[in-house]
């Protein structure tokens, strides 16, 4: 079980965990998602605001939604750090001070930066923000991080994908701030923040937030003038980061920080992923960062659950080369149909519960509810209700309102998923 304080709140169940545990970081794009993800039990979240943030096609945050985000994450103790990693023009710079000090005023608690320019006007005009140094900066070494601390007094550097896990024992050791590593997420095939494709290819600069992944494309591949195989088309994509058997190196290694990647994911990614990084880093801390095999699978598979791409363990084994790191065509891309439903409402004295449906289900299939800060409970949609109040065999429309049995409470906003046989 979680190891928490608990206390209820306006917004629901506040759960305070110890400060010394590593901090599980959750990205967010919308605020919907960002409550999500506080909720199934992130100790942070990273938004981008509309200006001076990568993803410029996440929805991203108006300052009353950052405004909000912070308060609601406040009531559970968790903390909200917003991107500003652009690489800025000279026109990027108007209006930041203002902006940095709407965030600390907000109650934001750290801007991720990847220009000294912005770092130093954050320590400037914003001293209550931490500034953490993005991985766009490609921090692979603890010299890199002394000099930022000396030079612009920086609270945290976000270390390259590139390490492997012997860098980041190195660089946390000897490192004079906090450590952020990734542990599950996209990864770039170059060097984040050291690629042009996007920018040649699309004029859409990948720095300034426009990235059109142009790794991801399907390419014809030439050996001079001959054509090397076009089935399937070759493509530059790496798999995803799945880095889960090394979260237990990566707490002994002192790392503060673990990180998702995905603030263009949905909902139900936020959700699922968060709530098994969360379910797994309290059992490490509750078993001195020792589970049996067994015990790990089931974790791992929960993980997995919320992928539908390849994924690898990133550099920690070693540098990856390109068979580890490449995204086969030919692999698992299927869309993830387990998503079925958010729960909009419960009738205790029914025992029925109304579900917004997201993909298709049928009448006695088991379906499995994902609830923040509990285990996940089974049960059997006996029978369905459309808003007729009609039974019907399959729910099959998204979006559409239906009723269920509830053999146990549930709560708004919870996730209904289909059940798999463990
Ligand atoms: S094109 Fe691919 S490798 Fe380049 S920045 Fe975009 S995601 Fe990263």
């Amino acid at each position: 079980m979680r190891n928490t304080e608990e206390k209820d709140t306006g917004w629901g169940i506040m759960k305070r965990r110890p400060s010394s545990r590593i901090e599980l970081l959750a990205p967010a794009g919308d605020l919907h998602r960002c409550r999500t993800a506080i909720r199934f039990g992130a100790d942070a979240v990273y938004i981008g605001g509309q200006s001076y943030s990568l993803r410029s096609r996440a929805s991203n945050f108006t300052n009353e939604d950052i405004a909000e985000a912070c308060a609601f994450a406040k009531t559970y103790g968790a903390r909200i750090h917003v991107t500003l990693n652009i690489i800025p023009h000279d026109e990027d710079f108007e209006g930041l001070i203002g902006y940095l000090q709407f965030l600390q005023e907000a109650g934001v608690t750290a801007v991720i930066c990847a220009s000294a320019a912005i770092m130093r006007l954050a320590k400037e005009y914003a001293p209550k923000l931490e500034v953490h140094c993005s991985t766009q900066m490609s921090i692979t070494n603890a010299e890199a991080a002394a000099f930022l601390k000396e030079a612009l007094d920086i609270d945290r550097v976000v270390l390259a994908r590139e390490c492997t896990m012997d860098d980041v024992r190195k660089i946390a050791e000897n490192c004079p701030v906090q450590t952020e590593a990734f542990i599950h997420g996209g990864m770039c095939v170059n060097y984040s923040g050291r690629c042009t494709l996007s920018n040649r290819m699309t004029l859409r600069d990948a720095n300034r937030g426009g990235c059109a992944q142009s790794c991801r494309w399907a390419y014809h591949l030439y050996d001079g003038n001959s054509e090397i195989s076009s089935d399937p088309l070759f493509t530059m994509g790496s798999k995803d980061l799945c880095a889960a058997e090394y979260t237990a190196d990566l707490i002994r290694a002192g790392v503060s920080s673990l990180k998702i990647e995905g603030r263009m994911k949905s909902e139900f990614y936020v959700a699922s992923i968060v709530s098994a990084y969360r379910h797994l880093i309290d059992d490490l801390y509750a078993n001195d960062c020792k589970l049996s095999e067994e015990a790990f699978r089931r974790h791992r598979q929960e993980i997995m659950r919320a992928e539908n791409r390849e994924t690898f363990a990133g550099f920690y084994p070693h540098r990856a080369g390109a068979e580890s790191l490449i995204f086969h065509q030919t692999s698992n891309i299927d869309v993830n149909h387990d998503f079925l439903g958010v729960v909009r409402g419960y009738d205790p004295e029914a025992h029925t519960m109304t579900v917004e449906c997201r993909n298709a289900f049928d009448r006695n299939e088991k379906l499995e509810v994902l609830a923040a800060g509990e285990e996940n409970r089974v049960f059997t949609a006996e029978w369905i209700r459309n808003e007729e109040g009609e039974l019907i065999e399959r729910s099959s429309h998204p979006m559409a309102m239906v009723v269920l049995p509830a053999p146990f409470a549930v709560s708004e906003e919870d996730i209904i998923r289909r059940a798999y046989d463990h």
